[in-house]
């Protein structure tokens, strides 16, 4: 995956963003232990994106995203946390995260995974246009992941209701109004949740 965002002053060195590991079985990562139950994540302490295959069977038949776009997408939210890391975004979520209340704590995660949602968007957006790589129905495929993994409808679907403090990823909604965001603008200067006054 190429990050070229036309921002070289922000020097992201992606070479270890490119490590993917694929096992079957749990696995150990620097921040605990990483498999099925765990679903996908970043661990910024050793800089390595964990994903057990078994969450495209989840998506394609327990969230209904099939498509290879959709799997695609969530690789690129992950490495969106990369560059988010090194970027420095990371750090500062936490470190603000443990002087805030839970709700607060909860408000800033939506801000900061609505991010990597935008930033796979700008990863498309030049994936696309170096390489081509969009099909038909690819957009819809990614949207529709997007909406599918939204914290108001796994609410819905695991508990009947929602609670909207308790988000950490964002609503359907702004998960699709931000991916598609970056995939329009290719710019992650138009990324900047942490700014937007509604999102
Ligand atoms: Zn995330």
């Amino acid at each position: 995956m190429r990050w070229q965002t036309g921002r070289r002053s922000s020097n992201i060195d992606d070479r270890r963003g490119r490590r993917i590991t694929r096992r079957g079985g749990a696995v150990e990562s620097a921040c605990g232990l990483a498999g099925a139950a765990t679903g996908p994540f970043y661990c910024p302490r050793d800089h390595k994106v964990y994903i057990d295959l078994s969450f495209y069977r989840d998506l394609k038949e327990r969230f209904r995203a099939p498509g290879d776009f959709a799997q695609a997408y969530v690789i690129a939210h992950e490495i969106g946390h990369h560059v988010q890391n090194l970027l420095g975004i990371l750090g500062e979520v936490h470190a603000s995260q443990r002087r805030v209340g839970k709700t607060e704590a909860n408000a800033l995660s939506v801000r900061a995974e609505l991010q990597a949602d935008c930033l796979a968007g700008v990863w498309a957006h030049h994936a696309d246009r170096v390489r081509n790589i969009l099909e038909e129905g690819d957009v819809e495929e990614g949207l529709n992941a997007a909406a599918a993994i939204g914290d108001d409808r796994i609410q819905k679907q695991s508990q009947g209701y929602v609670v909207p403090d308790a988000f950490t990823h964002g609503s359907s909604d702004q998960r699709m109004r931000w991916f598609r965001r970056g995939l329009q603008e290719g710019n992650i200067n138009q990324c900047d949740t942490f700014r937007a006054a509604s999102l």
